[in-house]
């Protein structure tokens, strides 16, 4: 399924033009137009899923070993050292584009901090309250 004002619907099914590093049946992967790193790249999967709450479980199944292939060629030919697999899911997330998209960044060595977080403090009892939450909030999925 394509929706009609999506661009990455667009992108994926071949309509606008992108640099494509990999397509299939399933998933265009392109170069992302704002590169965190040389060689940013997403991939789309060719239906139109707002998100990862969204997706089906068989195009997501592919995503993970499709990324994995994505970083060992970045590796390979970039001169990459590792790569990042960042998806955000949501406003709050840092989603800016309503089509599920997975980014894998290229990271090399003496580069910037692109994808970090300061870690925070909970106690035991804390986790286990939240660990509960979220366990129910699951159930009902
Ligand atoms: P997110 O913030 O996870 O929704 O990521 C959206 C990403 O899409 C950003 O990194 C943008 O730079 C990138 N982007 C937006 N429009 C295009 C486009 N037309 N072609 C390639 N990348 C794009
Ligand atoms: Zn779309």
């Amino acid at each position: 399924m394509k929706d009609d004002g999506c661009i990455f619907c667009k992108i994926a099914n071949g309509e606008i033009p992108s640099a494509t590093v990999f397509e299939d049946e399933d998933f265009r992967v392109i170069l992302d137009l704002g590169p965190a790193s040389k060689g940013h790249a997403l991939i789309l999967p060719k239906q139109h899923f707002k998100d990862l709450c969204e997706a089906e479980c068989s195009t997501m199944a592919k995503i993970l070993p499709l990324a994995g292939r994505v970083g060992q060629g970045m590796k390979k030919e970039l001169g990459a050292s590792g790569f990042n697999v960042v998806q955000n899911n949501g406003v709050s997330a840092g989603q800016t584009v309503f089509h599920l998209h997975v980014h894998v960044i290229p990271r090399y060595d003496g580069g910037p901090v692109i994808v970090g977080w300061t870690p925070g403090a909970a106690t035991a009892e804390e986790l286990a309250e939240t660990a509960e939450m979220i366990k129910k909030g699951m159930q009902e999925l």
